[in-house]
C-alpha cells in the first residue's frame, strides 16, 4: 500500500447551509492539549460553556449544555426525554427539519399531527390552535429557522397557544441561535436545541440544548425509562451539572474548547450587534441578487437573515454553476433539499461567513457564471446594489 499523503486542504469560503467559516481563534483553541474529562481545568471549561450557552439562549435554565453529537442528536435528545409512546404531538412541517422531528416522534410511538404548509411558508398560529383543540397535546414543535427553505418562523403566538393548551413548546434553533433574536425565557420555550456549525461558526460536533423547569418536571414524571441510554439527560446532567461529576461518557474534550472560544467571540461582539450584522448582510445580498435577476424564494416578510433560499434562474444549470463556484472561486453554496432539489440554491451568511467581502465576492462570481449560462444582466449591478445597502456606493 502506498503511504497516504499529509492532509493539505483548500481554504473554502463556506456560504452554504453549514458548516460556516470557522474563526482561527476557534481552530487554535481546538489544538490545545487534550486533558482528562474529569480534570479540574476541564470542569472549569464546562462551567464556562454552560454560562455562555445560557447567555446566547437568553435563559436561566439550569439544564443547558451541549449534547456530544450534532444538531440532530439535540433534536432527538429533546424529544426522547419528554415523550412516551402514545403521546399526542403537534409538529409544524414546512421543510426537511419538521419532517425529521415527525420521524423521531413516530419512532418513539407518538401520535403525530403534522401541520403541513407549502415549503418556504411559515406555520400560522390558527393552525396550531386547531390542532391542539382537537386533542390533548403533550408537545408542540416548530423550526425557528428552516434551513431547507429559508423561512423564519415567528414563535411567540404559537408559544402562548401551546402553553394555554398545557403542552410543552419545543423549538429547533439549530440555525437561528447566534444569528437572529432568540429569547428562551421571554418566549416561554420549554425545549430548545441548536448546533455548533451554523451561526456559532464552530466546527460541527456539539448540540447545545436547554430544558425549562416544566420540561424537567415532565421528565421527572415519566412512566417509562427514556428509550435512549446515551441521550437520557437525567444521567448526562449528573456529569454536566452535579457536584460529583459522575462519569457518563467521555466528553469530546477539544470540541468543548472550540465551542467555548466560539461563544467567547459571540460574547465579545454582543448578541444584538451580531443579530444586526446578520440582518444587514442579508439585506445587501438580497439587493444584489435582485439586481442580477435572482429572486428569494421564502415567504415575504418571513425570510431568514442567515439562509437565503433563491430560485435558480430559468435555463441555468444548477450543478454546473455550483461546481464552478467551488472549483473556480472556492465558494460553497448549498443546493436544494427535498422538494427544493434542482429548484433552489441556499446561500448561507452564517456567523463568520456573514460579512461584506463574502457578499460582494459571491455577487461578482455569480455575475460571471450566470452570464456564462446565458442570463442577460447589467455588469456590476449586483455589487453596486449591495454596496448601496452598505452605504459605500
Ligand atoms: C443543520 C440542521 C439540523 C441538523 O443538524 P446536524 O448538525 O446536521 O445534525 C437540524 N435542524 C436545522 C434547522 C438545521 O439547519
Amino acid at each position: 500500500m502506498n503511504p497516504i499523503g499529509e492532509l493539505n486542504l483548500t481554504q473554502r469560503i463556506l456560504m452554504g447551509p453549514g458548516p460556516s467559516d470557522v474563526h482561527p481563534r476557534v481552530l487554535r483553541a481546538m489544538s490545545s492539549p487534550c486533558i482528562g474529562h474529569l480534570d479540574p481545568e476541564f470542569i472549569g471549561i464546562m462551567n464556562d460553556v454552560q454560562q455562555l450557552l445560557r447567555y446566547v439562549f437568553q435563559t436561566t435554565n439550569r439544564l443547558t449544555f451541549p449534547i456530544s453529537a450534532t444538531g440532530s442528536a439535540g433534536m432527538e435528545a429533546c424529544m426522547v426525554n419528554v415523550l412516551e409512546p402514545g403521546d399526542h404531538v403537534v409538529i409544524g412541517v414546512n421543510g426537511v427539519f419538521g419532517m425529521r422531528m415527525s420521524d423521531i416522534a413516530e419512532r418513539i410511538g407518538c401520535e403525530v399531527t403534522k401541520i403541513e404548509v407549502e415549503w418556504g411558508r411559515v406555520i400560522e398560529p390558527e393552525q396550531v390552535q386547531k390542532a391542539v383543540n382537537a386533542k390533548a397535546t403533550k408537545l408542540v414543535a416548530v423550526v425557528h429557522a428552516e434551513t431547507s427553505t429559508g423561512a423564519h418562523q415567528p414563535l411567540e403566538d404559537i408559544s402562548k397557544i401551546a402553553r394555554d393548551a398545557g403542552a410543552l413548546f419545543m423549538v429547533d434553533m439549530v440555525t437561528s441561535l447566534c444569528g437572529t433574536e432568540v429569547r428562551l425565557d421571554d418566549w416561554h420555550i420549554d425545549l430548545a436545541y441548536s448546533g455548533t456549525q451554523k451561526c456559532m461558526s464552530c466546527p460541527p460536533g456539539l448540540s447545545p440544548i436547554s430544558f425549562s423547569e416544566r420540561a424537567m418536571e415532565t421528565l421527572r414524571n415519566r412512566k417509562t425509562k427514556v428509550q435512549s441510554w446515551y441521550l437520557d439527560v437525567t444521567m448526562v446532567e449528573k456529569y454536566w451539572t452535579d457536584g460529583d461529576r459522575a462519569y457518563h461518557h467521555t466528553a469530546p474534550i477539544n470540541m468543548n474548547y472550540a465551542i467555548r472560544e466560539a461563544l467567547r467571540i459571540v460574547q465579545e461582539e454582543g448578541l444584538e450587534a451580531r443579530w444586526a450584522r446578520h440582518q444587514r448582510n442579508h439585506q445587501a445580498l438580497a439587493a444584489g441578487l435582485s439586481a442580477i435577476g435572482v429572486e428569494l424564494s421564502a415567504q415575504e416578510g418571513h425570510r431568514l437573515p442567515m439562509l437565503n433560499a433563491v430560485k435558480i434562474p430559468e435555463g441555468v444549470n444548477d450543478a454546473r454553476v455550483r461546481s464552478a463556484l467551488l472549483k473556480e472561486f472556492s465558494i460553497e453554496i448549498g443546493g436544494g433539499l427535498g422538494a427544493g432539489k434542482g429548484k433552489v440554491w441556499r446561500i448561507g451568511l452564517m456567523g463568520e461567513s456573514s460579512c461584506r467581502h463574502h457578499v460582494l465576492y459571491l455577487l461578482t462570481a455569480l455575475e460571471i457564471l450566470l452570464t456564462a449560462e446565458g442570463v442577460s444582466l447589467t455588469k456590476g449591478a449586483g455589487v453596486s446594489a449591495a454596496s448601496e445597502v452598505y452605504g459605500v456606493a
